[in-house]
C-alpha cells in the first residue's frame, strides 16, 4: 500500500477527465480520501476559463451564493477520486 504520508495526493476528476494534483482552491482540504471519490465543484473563471476546483462543502457554500444563472454556468459538479501510484510520471517507462 502506498499511502501518501503528508503528500497531495492527485485525484481524478472523472466526468471532466482532468487530473488535479492541488486540494480544494477555497480550503486547501484534499478532495477524496477514499476510494469511492467525493462530489468536487469546478469553476471555470476568466477568458481563459481556467479552472479551479474545491471541495464539497466549499461548492455548496460557493453554490449557495450564486445567483445569477450567467454565473452559474461556470461551475460544474464533478466526481473526484484518489489515484493509485502516479501514473503520468511512470507511464510508458519501467
Ligand atoms: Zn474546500
Amino acid at each position: 500500500m502506498a499511502e501518501a504520508n503528508g503528500h497531495t495526493v492527485p485525484h481524478l476528476i472523472v466526468n471532466r477527465a482532468q487530473v488535479v494534483s492541488e486540494g480544494c482552491g477555497a480550503c486547501g482540504k484534499e478532495f477524496a480520501s477514499t476510494h469511492t471519490g467525493e462530489r468536487a465543484l469546478s469553476a471555470a473563471v476568466g477568458q481563459d476559463n481556467v479552472t479551479y476546483m474545491f471541495c464539497a462543502a466549499c461548492g455548496d457554500a460557493i453554490m449557495g451564493r450564486v445567483q445569477a444563472d450567467a454565473v452559474r454556468q461556470r461551475y460544474t459538479w464533478d466526481w473526484a477520486v484518489p489515484l493509485k501510484g502516479s501514473p503520468l510520471s511512470h507511464n510508458g517507462k519501467n
